[in-house]
């Protein structure tokens, strides 16, 4: 381990302690203000303003002693606060490390491990707490998944303010649709925060910018044109500056605790991994951390002990003051700056998960990482000694391997505290070690790139590329068939989506499109029979229940077609496509009277639906009322006329 890079004498830890004993409270009121205009509040809490930057590796920093970018804005503020040089996420994935970071818990504890699982509610939120104490709280984010309306469900607890994405937009460019550029999500801050200027405050700003596809905007794109990733860090470094700038101006930044982190960082190529999310190696794992809290002792501190995601809340609840939740997996960092102004203090152990393999069917990892060993518990276990080989590139796993049966213990240990991996493989049956798949993986990321961008042909290509590697991936299968449902080559889609849900029978999903595309293609029993699966796993699905009425219409069973549309009513009672399906249903069963008010009422309600008047013309003729069937016809006739025309 590295000795702290600053050595803080006797004087300032008396200063320390001195604050120490004048108390939490008292931190908040010391010194003046940086400049600009006066303070908006005087409160006995401090603002807390939670900065995470999404895939930031902690080598790749300025302050972290990285010479090939630059990062004025992160650098200034580990001068003004505290910079942990060993810091690390629990998890390699935005959602799951966020809402560690968020709770404080182990991503196996809070069960959100994968995208769009909701926080289960008994976790309580730091957005959550500090709102109880009195805090106005915002967050902004920068990606789409970090939505708490679709992809993270729960994030939003505790929020005053949830910036989420608008749930339509016209436009297809990633900008706005699935991701902000840092300097928009920070303008939202900024104009969130003019209009609540009364603290204290509690903010979270995510910046998404470093995580791929690497498209910084000018000048960032010329500056760093080969190596586009770090140019990304420098632009949101820049946008940190401006909202420390901001902060500053506002008259809150000397008495605030601002916190600033990555998520995870990156592959870049390491161990194979262009990305992160499948591995737990420290190319994905050490992040940056750097605590500005209001107390000038600690200007400039460097800690080298190693830290955890997981203590960033408990240290917030015990600079606020504010009581902890009685399930907490980290502890506050605060003990360990006081230590560290004389004296290391006792490392934490890392305990690293991951069970993003287990989307494509391979085996989840876990990981200890303490004392300078690393086990990573896999198909093929790996061990690493980090001070020998800080890389690990050396796998030292062997029965009798040096400090093996420590660590196995200790990671037994964890793992006796955490829910075992929810989709664990069946007894006897071993999952695909992710070291093999790692080649599927990039491309299959690469096609969701592609795809999220409309080039369709590039995903085509990535896909049929890992099919080639892997022929039983059922990911690739499945986006593949969805590529050809959106083609409208509904024969190949077919195929495709048949093979991903033999291979993957509990996906409801690709079960569903598999209907969808038989529908398409005519293929009424096919469809059926996917569409029935389907709902067998998932039986919640509107539009797979509706999908599936109109294909018993067609098979000329007006039962079972029936039985579909009321049970999507029941869940959505006032869904039009629902009505007009029953509607006709019942008209296959010479029910007319049973048809009518629905038709009468849509017809009503929306006239120009044709589809309604035409069956509701059937339903009067049915019932012999051939002059109001006559007019609800021609009305229909002319509207559908005047469509023609448009
Ligand atoms: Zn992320």
């Amino acid at each position: 381990m590295r000795r702290p890079a600053i050595f803080l004498g006797i004087i300032f830890a008396q200063i320390f302690l001195g604050i120490m004993l004048l108390g939490i409270s008292a931190w908040c009121q010391t010194s003046g203000q940086t400049s600009g205009r006066k303070p908006s509040q005087r409160t006995s809490l401090p603002d807390v303003y939670l900065i995470t930057i999404d895939t930031l590796r902690a080598d790749h920093v300025g302050c972290y002693g990285y010479k090939q970018v630059e990062t004025p804005a992160l650098d200034a503020l580990a001068a003004d606060g505290v910079r942990f040089t060993q810091a690390f996420t629990h998890s390699p994935i935005t959602n799951t490390s966020h809402i560690t970071i968020l709770t404080g818990l182990l991503p196996s504890v809070h069960g959100v491990t994968d995208f769009g699982v909701p926080l289960p509610p008994q976790h309580v939120t730091a957005a959550e707490l500090l709102k109880k104490r009195g805090y106005q709280t915002a967050a902004f984010i920068g990606a789409v998944i970090l939505d708490s309306n679709t992809l993270a469900p729960g994030l939003d607890r505790g929020f005053d303010f949830y910036d989420n994405f608008p749930a339509k937009t016209e436009t297809k460019q990633r900008w706005g649709r699935v991701e902000r550029r840092g300097m928009e999500v920070v303008s939202h801050a900024e104009t969130w925060f003019e209009k609540h200027r009364t603290g204290p405050h509690f903010v979270w700003v995510h910046l998404y910018d470093p995580h791929d596809p690497y498209e910084p905007p000018p000048p960032f794109s010329e500056k760093y044109k080969d190596h586009l990733y770090d140019g990304e860090i420098a632009y949101a470094d820049s946008a940190v500056g401006h909202w420390i700038a901001f902060l500053k101006k506002a008259g809150v930044y000397d008495n605030a605790i601002i916190v600033v982190t990555g998520d995870h960082g990156e592959g870049l190529g390491e161990h194979g991994e262009e990305t992160h999310g499948l591995f737990l190696y420290d190319s994905t794992l050490h992040v940056p951390l750097i605590l500005k809290i209001p107390a000038a002792a600690h200007h400039g501190a460097v800690i080298d002990v190693q830290v955890r995601t997981t203590d960033i809340l408990p240290t917030i609840l015990s600079a606020t003051g504010v009581a902890a939740p009685a399930e907490l997996n980290g502890e506050s960092l605060l003990p360990l700056i006081e230590q560290t102004k004389t004296a290391q203090g006792p490392n934490r152990a890392l305990f690293g998960e991951t069970d993003y393999p287990l989307r494509w069917g391979w085996a989840p990892l876990r990981a200890l990482r303490a004392d300078n060993t690393k086990l990573i518990e896999a198909p093929r276990p790996e061990l690493y000694d980090l001070q020998a080989d800080p890389k690990e590139l050396k796998n030292l796993y062997a029965p009798d391997a040096a400090k093996l049966q420590t660590m196995q213990a200790e990671m037994a240990q964890w793992k006796a505290k955490v829910p075992p991996p929810s989709n664990s493989a069946k007894p006897g049956e071993t999952l695909p070690d992710p070291k093999d798949k790692i080649e599927v993986q990039n491309l299959l990321h690469n096609a969701m790139l592609a795809s999220d961008d409309n080039r369709s042909s590039d995903a085509r290509q990535f896909l049929e590329k890992a099919l080639q590697l892997d022929p039983s991936s059922p990911t690739a299968l499945r986006q593949l068939g969805e590529l050809e449902l959106g083609a409208r080559d509904y024969t190949k889609a077919a195929v495709h989506l048949k093979r991903a849900c033999e291979l993957r029978p509990d996906d409801s999903t690709a079960a569903f499109e598999l209907g969808e595309a038989m529908e398409k293609s005519g293929d009424w029993p096919g469809a059926r029979d996917a569409l029935e699966s389907s709902l067998k796993i998932a039986p919640g699905q509107i539009a797979a229940r509706l999908l599936l009425g109109h294909v018993y219409l067609q098979l000329k069973d007006a039962k079972n077609a029936a039985d579909q549309f009321e049970a999507a009513l029941l869940v959505d009672s006032n869904n039009s496509v629902g009505h007009i399906g029953l509607a006709e249903a019942q008209i296959q069963q010479s029910d007319f009277a049973g048809a009518l008010p629905d038709l009468e009422a849509l017809t009503k309600s929306d006239p120009r639906n044709t589809v309604a008047l035409r069956l509701l013309a059937r339903a009067y003729r049915g019932l012999g009322r051939e002059q109001d069937a006559k007019r609800a016809d021609e009305q229909a006739e002319a509207l559908e006329k005047k469509y023609q025309r448009n």
